[in-house]
């Protein structure tokens, strides 16, 4: 069989053992096997990720390129004879994928070593959920010696053949909150005695909304989501507490630091309206992507004949692949997998499918990062 092949096939089988953050231990197996196959060495990052170096044939750069390895707890309904065999676990982000095509890639490398320096395969546990593994694998010294480090997404919103790519901001810091209401409880038929947490919850949901229409410059992206709203126990009790959780997406600092000043006010002082009390518990995620120019232009130049370059907008999404960009130059793409006859199948949903022509794609795209112009 040849690399295009290959690289099919071992999406299907990475895809039949989804494992959730940091507890990759199958999939790590998996591909540390095929690495050792193709004759390379890996070195262990914790529990279940890994790196490994593969020299070329004449001197150059070293370029890493990183696959995450997390699937997602759903249970798989695409129906594929080749789903999920780990019951409520299913790779519904496509990181399946883009571990098949750096195999692929380290395998199509290896038939000729034709290339210069050194590719740095870098596969990186638990991407999905903050603190994420990709700091593990900065502080395990996985991109120590590296000139520079790129990734890719397959992306469902964009057709096969095309791809996503800009230079500066890409993904958003991606943060959550909880917010905690503490009033006086009672029944439902005396208000007069209570402090109601519901009603204070609604209305510190509402304020909330106005960070975005009145305090955030209209010019700047972002978002606040209340994702939950939980409180009280039943019909005729008034709740003591409630409690809201959700997400806040920017890109700059100085419109993190303002939505989090915003919301610790608004909270505290609609509580202390209704002479009740909230507090603000607020964590940050994984920081804004932020794209190097000069590797987005010298990337796009070798893609060009390759693929569609579409020049996407920033998507408020996180993505730990932040943090490879905080050490090193570099760039992360979006690569069109939508599936066949408009197929609606999108990412994190038990539904989610993907075209594998994308696969043999993918893997060019990443060996024309690693090659010079
Ligand atoms: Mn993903």
């Amino acid at each position: 069989m040849s690399w295009e092949d290959h690289v099919v096939q071992y999406r299907r089988e990475l895809h039949r053992i989804p494992e959730l953050g940091f507890q990759e231990h199958q999939t790590r197996e998996y591909l540390w096997n095929r690495l050792k196959g193709l004759g390379l060495e890996s070195t262990a990052v914790g529990e279940t990720g890994l790196y490994a170096d593969l020299p070329g044939n004449r001197p150059g750069k070293v370029v890493g390129v990183r696959a995450d390895m997390d699937g997602l707890p759903l249970s798989e309904e695409t129906g594929l004879s080749f789903s999920s065999e780990h019951a409520g676990v299913m790779h519904a982000c496509g990181h399946d994928a883009h571990m098949a095509i750096v195999l692929g890639l380290a395998e199509r490398l290896a038939q000729d070593r034709d290339f210069p320096g050194t590719v740095r395969i870098l596969f990186q546990p638990a991407e999905e959920r903050p603190p994420g593994g990709a700091l593990k694998l900065i502080e395990a010294g996985a991109l120590d010696g590296v000139d520079e480090v790129y990734g890719l997404h397959v992306w469902a919103n964009l057709p096969v053949g095309s791809a996503g790519l800009r230079a500066g901001p890409m993904m958003a810091n991606a943060d959550q909150f909880t917010i905690r209401i503490k009033g006086v409880g009672g029944h439902g038929s005396q208000p007069q005695a209570t402090k109601d947490a519901v009603l204070i919850a609604a209305q510190i949901v509402v304020n909330l909304q106005t960070i975005i229409s009145r305090r955030v410059p209209p010019f700047e992206p972002a978002v606040v989501t209340c994702g939950t709203i939980h409180g009280g126990h039943t019909f005729n009790i008034i709740a003591e507490t409630a409690e809201l959780t959700g997400t806040v997406r920017t890109f700059s600092n100085a419109c993190q630091s303002l939505i989090v000043e915003e919301m610790q006010r608004i909270a505290e002082r609609t509580a202390a309206l209704y002479d009740a009390t909230a507090e603000l518990t607020y964590e940050k995620g994984y920081p804004a992507l932020i794209n190097h120019e000069g590797e987005v232009a010298a990337w796009e130049e070798k893609l060009r004949g390759l693929v569609e370059i579409e020049r996407v907008e920033p998507d408020m999404g996180g993505e730990d692949f932040a943090y490879y960009l905080q050490h090193k130059p570099g760039a992360f793409l979006f690569l069109g997998c939508a599936p066949p006859d408009g197929q609606v199948a999108p990412h994190h949903s038990p539904h989610f499918i993907l075209d594998e022509r994308v696969l043999p794609l993918g893997v060019e795209v990443l060996r024309r990062a690693i090659m010079p112009n």
